[in-house]
């Protein structure tokens, strides 16, 4: 659904992402595992069209989509959940969800997407009128996901949603991201979970200086040895 070709991203002279190819096969979780600084943020960043990179092509449903502005990449149907619950804190629940539907391709269903939601996040149901801001960490993180999804989505791109969640809310995101995988969305997963997120994925990649130097299906990452030590503490 996603092929991604010989990616190069550049910061000034500093390499970030160098010649990183791979495929995000479509209702599956694709994951990316590597320690701080490898290039995973960056290689989310150049597929949402936030960063351009300076060779390479990354091609959705055969359409080439490298360097196009972020709002293309999105109004085509690749959502990304950036790291940080990236919420409108001064707006309400309601309204951080109604501006997801924004794009072209949701606007007309989204009083239906809407009651989609309250059923996926019946916390949010109960908040709709709070200011996002005052959520707790886990229910922003569900805002930012809901808000996401209400954009009718393809892709999904996660860029640590677990990130400085309690052990509970980091159990319950990943249930959300198993049931938005059974339901067929396509995944892509970058999470210091490692574990977890291979338990979910069905292939997966190792980015070390920018560069995938190790990929399989979740299962035989899990049973890499090198795996096991660098990223499982195994
Ligand atoms: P983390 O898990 O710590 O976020 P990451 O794998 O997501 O790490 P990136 O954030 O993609 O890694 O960073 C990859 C490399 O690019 C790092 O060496 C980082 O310092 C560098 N880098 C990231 N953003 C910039 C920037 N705006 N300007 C210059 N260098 C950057």
């Amino acid at each position: 659904m996603l092929t991604i070709e010989g990616l190069d991203l550049l910061y000034g002279d500093a390499q970030a992402l160098d010649d990183v190819s791979l495929d995000v096969p479509e209702g599956a979780v694709t994951a990316i595992i590597g320690a701080n600084g490898a290039g995973k943020t960056s290689l989310i960043r150049t597929v949402s069209g936030i960063l351009r990179p300076a060779r390479g092509s990354i091609r959705f449903e055969g359409r080439e989509i490298a360097g196009l502005p972020s709002h293309t990449v999105c109004d085509l149907g690749i959502g990304q959940v950036a790291e940080g619950r990236q919420v409108f804190p001064t707006m309400t629940v309601r309204e951080n969800l109604e501006m997801g539907a924004v794009i072209p391709r949701a606007r007309e269903r989204a009083k239906a997407n809407l009651e989609r939601m309250l059923v996926l996040f019946p916390r949010l149901g109960e908040r709709l009128r709070q200011a996002a801001g005052t959520l707790s960490g886990g229910e922003q993180q569900m805002l930012a996901i809901g808000r996401c999804l209400m954009g009718e989505p393809r892709v999904i791109l996660f860029d640590e949603p677990s990130l400085g969640l309690a052990p509970a809310v980091v159990q319950e995101l990943f249930r959300i991201i198993k049931r938005l995988r059974d339901e067929g969305m396509t995944i892509v997963l970058v999470e210091q979970n490692v574990a977890a997120s291979l338990h979910l994925a069905a292939t997966a990649h190792v980015l070390e200086q920018g560069r995938i130097v190790l990929s399989g299906t979740g299962p035989e990452l899990l049973d890499n040895p090198k795996v096991q030590e660098a990223y499982l503490g195994l």
